[in-house]
């Protein structure tokens, strides 16, 4: 007799289950159909919040996949999670290619672990959805941090557009919430939107700088350092040391002539060697400051509200936008409107008088 497939949790799938006698391509698809649905939000929502790292992988990989059969269950996941998250320190770090952000994060992250906490870093990389391949994947990263088993690391989604990997990041730091990390890092490369996209799902901004302030500040984008909460001159080592002492006195400077803050924060700057691992505790001192200060007079607060009311907006935008490209009506007249400008009859802003949606479509 065949042995019954357990169907409640692909993670209690046993070895040794016995085939099914048919092996069509029928009876193929409908055991894969039943595997996929076999990703309960229920079973996964349970081990994570046991902490189990596997199961939060698979969660992340839930709320990652484009399937649409996903969606219920992902959206299912958060909302059981959702109770257990915000209680973290949520810690953004941004800077260019090579200023040393996987070897700054992997010092940070083991500073942290000796603390005793539990340290989850998750990257948001542009370039992925650009060329498909990953600046921040392509090299063996964090070696050390990874074998940490408080540690928990994950590469940014790929093949998405920026808002589509911001989303998950933000949905994925709920499900390391309620896993138990306490310190969430958001790396992402310095050389897009996505510092933006960053900032608006973390407590606190870090920009690593290298040395030589005074002309490559100019090279900086205004934005970026206005959003930092500390700029950290990292390879402060060597011969650099004198050269990183000086472009932070020039930081320091600039930083003062940004209008105050909100937060009442007035944003420090500091120097570090991530590859000697010096200057790292001094940053989390500040970092800690920053959460006293603005525990204290209620910004810590406030700003979470603004962003979750933020990505409220965001995902009502992404919902309104989707359903309109998926109406029947628009996807046949975007083609044809599509088809007349490359023959050049028409203009793309002309476009709007055919495309406006009516709520009768
Ligand atoms: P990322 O691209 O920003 O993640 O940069 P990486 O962490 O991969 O570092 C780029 C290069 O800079 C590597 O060869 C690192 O060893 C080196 N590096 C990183 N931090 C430091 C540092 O504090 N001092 C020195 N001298 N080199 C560093």
């Amino acid at each position: 007799m065949t042995k019954k497939i357990k169907t409640s949790s692909a993670l209690k799938e046993q070895k040794g289950i016995s085939q099914p006698e048919m092996t069509s391509q029928d009876s193929i698809d409908r055991i894969k159909k039943k595997r996929t649905n076999q990703i309960s939000a229920d079973a996964l929502a349970h081990d994570i919040l046991k902490g189990n790292i596997t199961a939060l992988s698979r969660g992340i990989t839930l709320v990652e996949s484009k399937n649409k059969d996903h969606l219920n269950e992902a959206n299912a996941l958060i909302m059981k999670c959702l109770p257990y998250a915000n209680k973290s320190i949520r810690i953004g770090i941004t800077g260019v290619p090579g200023v040393g952000k996987s070897t700054f994060i992997e010092a940070f992250g083991n500073l942290l672990i000796s603390l005793g906490k539990k340290v989850a870093v998750l990257a948001i990389d542009p370039s992925s959805s650009l060329s498909k391949g990953s600046i921040l994947g392509d090299k063996t990263r964090m070696e050390d941090l990874v074998k940490q088993p408080n540690a928990f690391i994950r590469p940014s989604a790929s093949g998405e557009t920026l808002g589509g990997v911001a989303r998950k990041t933000r949905e994925s730091i709920i499900l390391c919430e309620a896993a138990g990390f306490d310190i969430i890092i958001i790396e992402t490369v310095g050389v897009g939107q996505s510092e933006t996209a960053v900032h608006s799902m973390v407590d606190f901004f870090l920009l690593l700088q290298l040395t030589g302030a005074g002309d490559e500040l100019q090279g900086i984008k205004r934005g970026i350092i206005e959003m930092a909460d500390a700029i950290a001159i990292n390879k402060a080592d060597g011969d650099n040391l004198k050269r990183a002492k000086i472009a932070k006195i020039e930081f320091d400077r600039t930083l003062h002539l940004y209008p105050e803050k909100s937060s009442n924060w007035q944003p420090k700057t500091a120097i570090c060697s991530a590859l000697n691992n010096e200057g790292i505790d001094a940053i989390w001192k500040i970092i800690q400051e920053y959460i006293q200060v603005t525990t204290k007079n209620g910004f810590f607060n406030k700003k979470r509200n603004e962003q979750n009311k933020f990505w409220l907006i965001q995902t009502i935008e992404n919902q309104i936008k989707t359903d309109f490209f998926n109406r029947s009506k628009i996807k046949k007249e975007l083609q044809k409107q599509l088809e007349l400008i490359e023959l050049n009859k028409t203009t793309p802003f002309a476009c709007l008088l055919y495309t406006s949606p009516s709520p009768r479509d």
